[in-house]
């Protein structure tokens, strides 16, 4: 299989390219197909399978699409229409290049937002107006309050490595966020592990989610 059997975009191929990538991952060959078909995905994945690949192409994918039939307004300025959540700076930080990689021949504009940093230049990024935020939930949380970011128009959220966030106490962050979200959206939970904390988060979240483990 190749990036390209997957139907992607022609600017991620050609960032693919570049990036040296022609094969997707198991978990890429396996959740691509469901995020693209717009069903909220639970999938099963450690770091080092290729995850952040397998939520972010079908994001940007659909961000192009959007884009391309003119749905998205040009002329006003960007909205936050995905969110990908981490429960770590370091990850944030990992996710935002990575997602940075894979957009670098389009237009669409991220954000990376974590605590301990200053929030003044977050709040700038925030205002130029950007299509996708990166976000620890804490920081993201503080802007919410501060209202330097709406999450009216989000339509794709990500919790990545879900397992994680729960173990550092996230949970009451989590539904902070999730009350901001539109009910209307498409949610995808990557978890390295599954238990009954992680299965009822999901319940909460995702709405009949397809189940995918590599
Ligand atoms: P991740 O699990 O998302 O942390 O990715 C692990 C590593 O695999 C990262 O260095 C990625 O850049 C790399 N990677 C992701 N997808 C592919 C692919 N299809 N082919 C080769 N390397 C990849």
């Amino acid at each position: 299989m190749s990036f390209n059997t997957l139907g992607l975009h022609s600017l991620l191929l050609d960032a693919l390219t570049e990036t040296g990538y022609d094969t997707p991952t198991d978990i890429q060959a396996e959740a691509i197909p469901h995020i693209l078909n717009g069903g909220d995905v639970m999938a099963g994945a450690q770091t080092g399978t290729g995850k952040t690949a397998a939520f972010t192409l079908p994001i940007l994918h659909k961000l192009l699409l959007s884009e391309d039939d003119g749905s998205s307004n040009e002329s006003s300025i960007k909205r936050v229409k995905a969110l990908i959540l981490t429960p770590t700076r370091e990850l944030a930080q990992q996710v935002h290049k990575s997602v940075n990689t894979y957009a670098n021949k389009t237009t669409l504009k991220t954000a990376l937002v974590y605590g301990g940093v200053s929030i003044k230049n977050q709040i700038d990024d925030l205002q130029q107006g950007v299509d996708i935020v990166i976000a620890t939930p804490g920081r993201l949380l503080d802007h919410l309050y501060n209202q330097n970011i709406s999450l009216e128009h989000v339509e794709y959220v990500v919790f990545d490595e879900a397992d994680r966030m729960l173990d550092m106490g996230f949970k009451d962050e989590i539904s902070r966020i999730t009350k901001k979200l539109p009910s209307i959206r498409q949610t995808l939970l990557f978890s390295a592990t599954f238990d009954e904390s992680i299965f009822k988060l999901s319940k909460r979240l995702l709405n009949d989610a397809v189940l995918v483990e590599v």
